[in-house]
């Protein structure tokens, strides 16, 4: 790590997000080759797979957080980190505006940065698409806080079901946990709270076993939309038999503190608005575009048509700019907004950033040989230095051939409770589709071997011992 201050030789190459996308890069990244900068509201990595078992204390929140100073510090020159929110990207300018987000404010607090080269990883927002009344009172799943606030709604309105002279059908209401979204990220948390209760909310709180209740709401007519049809079959009749009520071609439209408004579809095609009372509502419907994204792709022309963030071409550029690159969730691609594209993204743009510098480096001594060269009197000299000519024109027509990225697909695994996973694995260019005790191991051993670092990995597997052998904890937060 020499490098402290920007070296003026250098471009500027400025990441912003700490996610699996940005993370991917700066871990490939050779960073001596430019003045690093990293720019995100959260100061460390995040493992998004096991997100969904944090808010039961299934898996610690800390286990799968990495701190981004101990990616940073391990690389070859020094990288500069702002925790900070990007609010605007001025391509024009080329400076991202930035703002301290944190409660504890210095003089300054709003700045600017200027770039050279751009990486948006800013991943997406919560899709919550207007309706009325989600942002005020319903819990997300993106960002461990949200896990935080998940948990302590879940023991709050267990407690307070639990309060003296509750009626019942107030505790029927506040024990009822609905999530909304059947997608992984909806499917996975509801597993993992009927877990919860099954295993050690029901035998430390014994009153509550007759009205605890998990229903998951899903406005297509069926679940997990990207699995095959047989894991579809087999998740939907685990959930029976887990008494998680699955409750399909129910899109919601309303929410208020205490109920959501759903309109249900029959199989004869009528409709009817149902209002369902809730305790805790857990919102899972998907992606959004952030604002900043938003705003830039309002700044270029060549974005005008793209509805679900960035659109960039097949290096991952952003159409309409010169320098500026996009990945993840925040990108708009043919691809599925998941942890599995973004780090291939990342690891695909760390290869690009390496191999323009080779380039830049190798074209550099190639016009100081063709000046030697061209001084040069002595033929035999002029010979050598012309073969050492070719020999770099080879390195560099070699190091610039670097192909359009392109996604390996490894396969779709989640969690559906009671010891049981679904997968769709990519076997020999063939689909193995398989769901089970047998399939959890395997989710298991591939989530543990995904981590981030040995520390998480350890941590991890020590949070499921611990489980396995002490129970959940069932303190509030
Ligand atoms: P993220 O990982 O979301 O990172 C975005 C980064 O940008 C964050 O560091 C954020 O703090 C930062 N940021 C936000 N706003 C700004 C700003 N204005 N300025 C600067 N920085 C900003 N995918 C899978 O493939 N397999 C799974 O099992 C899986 N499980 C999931 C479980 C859950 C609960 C969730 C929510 C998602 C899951 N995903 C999974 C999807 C996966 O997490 C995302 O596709 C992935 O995180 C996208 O990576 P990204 O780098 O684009 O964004
Ligand atoms: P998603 O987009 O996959 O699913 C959201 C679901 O919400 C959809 O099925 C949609 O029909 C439903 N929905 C939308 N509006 C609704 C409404 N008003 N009422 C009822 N239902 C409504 O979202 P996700 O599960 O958050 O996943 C986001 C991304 O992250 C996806 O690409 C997913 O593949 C990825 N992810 C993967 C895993 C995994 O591989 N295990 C886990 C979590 C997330």
């Amino acid at each position: 790590q020499e490098q402290i201050e920007p070296d003026p030789a250098k471009k500027t190459l400025v990441i912003l997000g700490s996610g699996w996308g940005s993370v991917a890069l700066l871990k490939k990244l050779d960073t001596e080759n430019y003045n690093v900068v990293v720019i995100s509201p959260r100061n460390f990595f995040l493992f998004t797979p096991l997100l969904p078992s944090c808010p039961t204390g299934t898996v610690e929140h800390r286990s799968i957080m990495e701190p981004l100073r101990h990616i940073i510090r391990h690389k070859k020159a020094s990288v500069k980190f702002y925790e900070a929110e990007a609010t605007k990207i001025d391509n024009e300018r080329r400076v991202i505006v930035i703002n301290d987000l944190s409660d504890v404010k210095g003089d300054v607090h709003q700045t600017e940065v200027p770039f050279d080269y751009l990486v948006v990883g800013v991943g997406a927002e919560n899709a919550t698409f207007g309706i009325p009344g989600v942002r005020e009172h319903a819990c997300f799943l993106k960002e461990i806080n949200d896990a935080h606030k998940i948990r302590k709604t879940v023991m709050d309105c267990i407690e307070t079901a639990m309060f003296k002279n509750q009626t019942q059908e107030e505790k029927e209401r506040l024990l009822h946990m609905v999530v909304v979204g059947g997608g992984p990220t909806g499917v996975e948390f509801a597993a993992e709270l009927q877990d919860f209760f099954e295993d050690d909310l029901k035998k430390w709180i014994p009153d509550i076993a007759d009205d605890f209740h998990v229903t998951l709401v899903e406005a297509l007519p069926n679940v997990l939309p990207m699995f095959s049809k047989t894991l579809i079959e087999y998740t939907e009749q685990t959930f029976k038999d887990e008494k998680i009520s699955v409750r399909t071609k129910t899109m919601v439209k309303n929410v208020t503190d205490k109920h959501i408004e759903a309109e249900v579809t029959y199989p004869d095609g009528k409709k009817e608005l149902q209002k369902i009372p809730y305790g805790c509502l857990v919102w899972a419907t998907g992606n959004a575009v952030r604002p900043v994204v938003r705003d830039l792709m309002s700044q270029l022309p060549q974005q005008k048509n793209s509805r679900r963030g960035l659109a960039v071409n097949e290096y991952l550029v952003v159409d309409g700019t010169d320098g500026v690159w996009a990945l993840g969730d925040c990108s708009a691609t043919k691809y599925a907004p998941t942890a599995q594209v973004a780090s291939q993204q990342g690891a695909f743009l760390a290869r690009l950033f390496n191999s323009m510098a080779r380039t830049q480096a190798l074209e550099s001594e190639l016009i100081h040989l063709e000046e030697l060269s061209a001084k040069t009197k002595v033929q035999e000299d002029r010979e050598s230095l012309e073969r050492e000519i070719q020999k770099k024109g080879k390195a560099i027509r070699r190091v610039k051939t670097l192909s359009p990225f392109e996604y390996s697909h490894q396969g779709s695994l989640a969690y559906i409770g009671m010891e049981r996973a679904v997968a769709d694995i990519t076997w020999f260019n063939g689909n193995l589709a398989s769901g089970g005790s047998l399939t959890y191991l395997f989710w298991r051993s591939a989530y543990l071997s995904m981590c981030f670092s040995t520390r998480n990995r350890v941590l991890v597997f020590m949070d499921w011992v611990k489980v396995k052998v002490f129970g959940r904890d069932v303190s509030r937060e």
